[in-house]
C-alpha cells in the first residue's frame, strides 16, 4: 500500500509547473524539499523551514545544487517574517512530528501548526495544492491530530479537504490531509 508521504509526493508532482513557487513547512532530512525544487524547476522559487540545524544542513546538503530553494532556521509560525510579502504558492508540504534519527522531544505542536497552517494558507493560489502528514500515532501526536483535523474541517468553501490513510490498521497510521484552493477567496457567495 502506498504511504501516506508518497502519495503526497504524487499530488504535488502532479500539480506543479515550472516556475512555480512553493514551500515545505518542515524540512526534516529534506526529502519534500527536493521534491519541490525538481517539481518548480530553476526558474521556480522553494522556500524551507525548520527549528533545528541538523535539519537544515541535512537539506541544504540534499538541495545541493538547486540554487532556487531557500532555506531558514525558524518556526513556521513566523513564516511572514520571512516569506516575500506578495508570494503565491502553488504547492505546501507540512510532514509533522519528529525528525526521523533525532531527538523525539523536537516535535512539532498543535498551536504553532495550526497558526501555520493558516498563514501558509492565506499564501495557496488557486488550484494549489497543500498535502499535510499526520501522525496520530507518535507520542504528542494525538492532540495535534485532532487539533488540526478540526482545523481543516472547519476551513471556508473556497478550500476543499480531502483525507488519506489506511483503514485496517491496529495501530493508528500516519495520515494525509490533502487541501486545495478551490476558489479566489472573494467568490464566497453560495
Ligand atoms: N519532511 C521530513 C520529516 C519532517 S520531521 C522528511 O523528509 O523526513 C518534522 C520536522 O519539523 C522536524 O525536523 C522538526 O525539527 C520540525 N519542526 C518542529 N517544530 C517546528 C516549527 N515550529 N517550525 C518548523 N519546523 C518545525
Amino acid at each position: 500500500m502506498m504511504r501516506a508521504t508518497e502519495l503526497a509526493h504524487l499530488l504535488m508532482r502532479r500539480t506543479l509547473k515550472s516556475g512555480d513557487w512553493a514551500l515545505d513547512a518542515t524540512v526534516g532530512n529534506g526529502h519534500d524539499t527536493v521534491l519541490l525544487a525538481e517539481s518548480v524547476g530553476p526558474s521556480g522559487r522553494v522556500f524551507g523551514f525548520d527549528l533545528q540545524a541538523t535539519a537544515i544542513a541535512a537539506t541544504d546538503k540534499r538541495v545541493e545544487g538547486h540554487s532556487q530553494v531557500t532555506l531558514f532556521q525558524a518556526g513556521h509560525e513566523r513564516l511572514s517574517d520571512y516569506l516575500p510579502e506578495d508570494s503565491q504558492l502553488a504547492g505546501i508540504m507540512f510532514n509533522l512530528g519528529y525528525l526521523p534519527g533525532a531527538s523525539q522531544e523536537i516535535i512539532t505542536s498543535a498551536d504553532t501548526t495550526i497558526a501555520a497552517l493558516g498563514l501558509a494558507l492565506e499564501r495557496l493560489k488557486v488550484g494549489g495544492l497543500l498535502t499535510l502528514v499526520l501522525y496520530p500515532g507518535h507520542r504528542g501526536g494525538d492532540i495535534e491530530t485532532t487539533a488540526v483535523r478540526a482545523f481543516t474541517k472547519n476551513l471556508g468553501r473556497q478550500f476543499t479537504a480531502a483525507q488519506f490513510m489506511r483503514f485496517n490498521s491496529e495501530r493508528p497510521a500516519p495520515e494525509l490531509l490533502v487541501i486545495e484552493r478551490t476558489r479566489p477567496i472573494f467568490e464566497n457567495q453560495p
